[in-house]
């Protein structure tokens, strides 16, 4: 009597797959956001405003931002208590904000 033969012939193995290079990849373009609002000055503006169509001078609004409170309270912990309005008054440290003054919208600011 002869044995049946169990052996089964060798699961032929998947070959695994090439490893292939990763392909090269394109660096991603850089996107640039142009913002497209207009180059605000100090000085009040000749423009079109974009609420109202109006063709007006900006009404500019000199106001402390976060730089000036930040700088006001710096002149206090160094001790110079009496320069601390300062940034207050220097146009250098103010955040100019342009209005229109036809129909009050805001519409563009200067930051130093
Ligand atoms: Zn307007």
């Amino acid at each position: 009597m002869d044995p049946p033969s169990y052996t089964s012939p060798p699961y032929p193995y998947p070959q695994p797959p090439p490893t292939m290079p990763p392909p090269m990849m394109p660096p991603p373009p850089h996107t640039v956001h142009v913002v497209s609002t207009v180059g605000f000055g100090k000085e009040s503006q000749h423009m079109t405003c974009p609420h109202c169509h109006a063709s007006i001078a900006t009404r500019v609004n000199s106001e402390a931002n976060t730089k000036t409170h930040l700088f006001a309270l710096l002149l206090c912990i160094i001790g110079c208590w009496c320069c601390a309005p300062c940034p207050y008054c220097m146009d250098s440290c103010m955040v100019q904000k342009h209005y229109c003054p036809a129909c009050n919208s805001y519409l563009g600011s200067t930051e130093n």
